[in-house]
């Protein structure tokens, strides 16, 4: 295995760890995604000198997410992590400044313990078994990159405020995207 120039293994492993609060099986994964990741898109110094170049999007709400939290140091409050909540482990990782992004999905179910037998040595194991990695394009809007909000609108439905974009036009009506779905994740109760 390569190792990258931002870190070892070992200390990465560490790092993500201390942040999540354990080293288990999904940051021993979200560990290697990230290195893989970085490498691809020519990343070294993800907290330093390439902050501003890194964008990251992933594809699940587990413990790969905070690996690449720490790792990267993107941040959705920083508009530097972009979460889909799809429930599948997988990130791609963005060089907004040369333009390349690379998708890492872990591959079949690579679960602790699978066949009843021991768990992979992540330190060793070849990327081409844990991952399936392909170059990808990823259309970045204005309103989708760090910095102020762009635009602010109230929705005509439920009267709240909607920003960078995200309200959904419906003729004439400005939505917010529950309201023009008529579905959302509460209910109000009282
Ligand atoms: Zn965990
Ligand atoms: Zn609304």
């Amino acid at each position: 295995m390569q190792t990258p120039s931002f870190g070892t293994y070992e200390e990465l492993v560490e790092q993500a760890g201390q942040f999540h609060g354990d080293i288990c099986h999904g940051i021993k994964i979200g560990t290697r995604m990230t290195m893989a990741g970085l490498r691809r898109i020519g990343i070294t110094d993800p907290k330093g000198a390439d902050r501003k170049k890194l964008m990251v999007f992933v594809e699940i709400d587990r413990c790969t997410t905070d690996a690449i939290m720490a790792l990267t140091g993107c941040r959705p409050g920083k508009r530097t992590m972009k979460i889909r909540d799809y429930g599948k482990m997988a990130a791609t990782f963005i060089n907004l400044e040369t333009n390349t992004a690379f998708r890492v999905v872990v591959k079949g179910n690579r679960k602790q313990g699978e066949n009843g037998g021991e768990e992979p040595d992540f330190a060793t194991l070849p990327e081409e078994e844990l991952f399936t990695i392909n170059e990808v394009a990823v259309p970045l809007r204005p309103e989708d990159m760090p910095g102020k909000p762009l635009s602010r609108v109230p929705c005509a439905r439920c009267g709240e405020t909607v920003m960078d974009g995200r309200e959904v036009r419906d003729g004439e009506r400005v939505l917010c995207v529950p309201c023009s779905a008529a579905v959302d994740y509460y209910r109000i109760t009282d």
